[in-house]
């Protein structure tokens, strides 16, 4: 098949940058994609081939990853979100209105192929919700006017102006907030070498390599307390203490920035206006474990922030900042960038690492763990992208002044970022052990249009929901986990008095039943019969014995799974079915006192 010679040329630089070549499959396809507007076999077919996979091989992964295509999209794909940060702020009535002013539905293309719409799960724009893409572009805040305006100058010929940088990042810093990992935040250029290099950039890199041991470094990392920021909270020293010192493979450090946990937007500013404090974090990272090659795997829906990525990393070359002997030092590290194509199962670190390997995003049965058999089975760390552009900081500044900032065991600051009924949603950083009732009321101003708290989704969806009355608790790790919840992924999702909780539950099982990866029983078939419970409340014919069956269903998910995607799913539901039993029974009675009814159909 012949290739544009762009394309040709993408497709001969990603198969050069794995050692297993089948690893390529999935860029090579999303790029395709761009190009063509769709996967057909003829270009499958000639990515097979390059790779030498066959056509089972290849159309097996495909299937797997939602954002890739057998079938062509309008010119314009439009993606609404409506999970639950969208949903809280009009989502479901900004798809209505978009049906109605294409004349489209769900999954539908315009007869004249301009437009194609979709509803989609959380796009991570969560502090800018309500929200969508259109192809790549994310359209934030968004207003029925809005969007007529948007979708006008789509059809128009012309492109609107994406948000140049994800709502809510750029407000003036809070009194209460400690800005260190968004220190450049908001400085102009901040993403470039310049100006990273005039704010203390790669100063921690020089240091690690000149006047460090690995073991000196990692020393570093435990006095820090820094626990991974990705959700699970594992303190980061001791990972890569974890890693095999003597092992004769390769090893290698995967940045995870798949950010989908619906409600969590903090790595993207991170990423956008910060992209050089990641890759340092790696480079040092690398030097800790003996590794020399790291992967960024880039949420499929982040392209612009991937091609973000890439232009710093081909400046840290230019550098000499990554590469061969890198500052004189004799070490070596390499990095590159890799795009996901569309799977919230690919957050999990082993999901990843099978994606990264060109597969399905399986989770591998643990052990063995990463560290001793992760990437290509070979020792590796994956750490989360607010983990990794922390090292830097804690190396140039040291561990304890870091742990110093948050309270015992619980070091340092993280970014939050706070969505749903606030007045003033947005990214903000704060030390941890911060109280949540002040989070809410302070820094992000308060419940919006007078209304009063109702419950918190601490960290994001997969968190059990606390109550109004639960919130005056310190934000670590150990506080929140003493009163039945998790800190999570920094993802805090504020909900108002007038919000109908059995509609919560009802929104996050439609997103983890359509994320299930199938594989194990009670996830595949518990989220499909929650979500079927739910959507019968929703829809007038709850039945009393429903009630306690939606308990004890979740109640035998928890802990019965390969991955804690069915404890995500299991542990918001019954929260809420446990804490608002109440507007359950309501739902019995025939009446929800709380939403419209006419905007809320859900698609999957
Ligand atoms: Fe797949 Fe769910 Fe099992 Fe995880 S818990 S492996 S997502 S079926």
């Amino acid at each position: 098949m012949q290739l544009s010679a762009q394309l040709d040329a993408k497709f001969q630089q990603l198969v050069g940058r794995y050692p297993v070549k089948r690893s390529a499959v999935i860029p090579m396809m999303m790029y395709a994609q761009d190009e063509y507007g769709h996967l057909s076999d003829e270009i499958l077919g000639e990515i097979a081939r390059r790779l030498d996979m066959n056509m089972t091989e290849v159309t097996e992964t495909l299937e797997y990853y939602s954002m890739l295509r057998r079938k062509p999209a309008g010119k314009f794909h439009v993606q609404v979100c409506t999970n639950i940060s969208c949903q809280l702020r009009g989502g479901f009535e900004i798809m209505a209105h978009v049906e109605k002013r294409l004349g489209i539905g769900n999954r539908q293309t315009t007869p004249n192929g301009i437009f194609s719409l979709e509803e989609v799960e959380c796009i991570g724009a969560c502090s800018g919700a309500p929200a969508m893409q259109v192809n790549y572009d994310f359209y934030e805040d968004l207003t029925p006017s809005k969007v007529d305006a948007i979708l006008d100058q789509f059809a128009a010929g012309r492109k609107p102006a994406p948000v140049p940088v994800i709502s809510g990042a750029l407000h003036e810093p809070h009194p209460a907030e400690v800005r260190v990992i968004s220190q450049r935040f908001g400085i102009r250029d901040s993403r470039t070498l310049k100006v990273y290099e005039q704010n203390e950039g790669y100063a921690a890199l020089k240091k690690a390599l000149k006047d460090m041991t690995p073991d000196q470094i990692i020393d570093e990392m435990k006095k820090s307390n820094l626990r991974g920021r990705g959700g699970a909270g594992f303190p980061t020293g001791m990972k890569w203490a974890f890693v095999p010192k003597n092992s004769p493979k390769p090893k290698y450090v995967v940045a995870n920035a798949d950010e989908s946990e619906p409600g969590t937007s903090k790595d993207r500013p991170l990423m956008e206006m910060d992209p050089h404090a990641l890759i340092e974090g790696m480079v040092i990272a690398g030097k800790a474990i003996g590794s020399h090659q790291g992967y960024i795997y880039v949420r499929g829906e982040y392209r612009y922030i991937l091609d973000i990525v890439d232009a710093a990393i081909e400046e840290a070359y230019k550098a000499g900042y990554l590469g061969k002997n890198i500052l004189g030092t004799g070490f070596d590290f390499e990095v590159c960038t890799h795009t996901g194509a569309g799977a919230y199962e690919c957050g999990e670190e082993t999901a990843l690492l099978d994606s990264l390997e060109g597969k399905r995003g399986y989770p591998r049965i643990k052990p063995p763990f990463p560290a001793t058999a992760g990437l290509y089975q070979c020792p590796t760390v994956v750490n989360n992208v607010e983990t990794l552009s922390t090292v830097p900081l804690i190396i140039r500044k040291g561990g304890d002044w870091y742990s110093s900032l948050g309270v015992p065991k619980n070091g340092g600051t993280r970014l939050y970022s706070i969505s749903g009924h606030v007045n003033n949603p947005g990214i903000y950083e704060l030390p941890l052990g911060f109280n949540l009732n002040r989070m809410i009321n302070e820094v992000a101003g308060g419940i919006a249009n007078g209304r009063k708290l109702k419950a918190v989704i601490p960290g994001g969806s997969s968190c059990p929901l606390l109550s109004a009355e639960e919130c005056d608790v310190a934000m670590d790790y150990d506080s929140v986990a003493k009163i039945g919840s998790m800190l999570g992924s920094g993802g805090l999702v504020v909900i108002d008095d007038q919000t109908c909780m059995v509609d919560v539950a009802r929104r996050i099982m439609h997103f983890y039943a359509h994320e299930s990866c199938g594989w194990c029983i009670p996830c595949r078939e518990g989220t499909a019969w929650l979500r079927k419970m739910l959507d019968r409340f929703h829809e007038g014919g709850g039945r009393t014995e429903d009630i306690p069956l939606i308990d004890e269903v979740s109640e035998n998910m928890l802990g019965k799974t390969h991955c804690a995607l069915g404890d995500a799913a299991a542990l918001p539901t019954m929260s809420i079915v446990r804490k608002w039993r109440n507007e359950f029974e309501d739902h019995l009675k025939g009446k929800c006192p709380y939403k419209p009814a006419d905007v809320l159909a859900m698609s999957h």
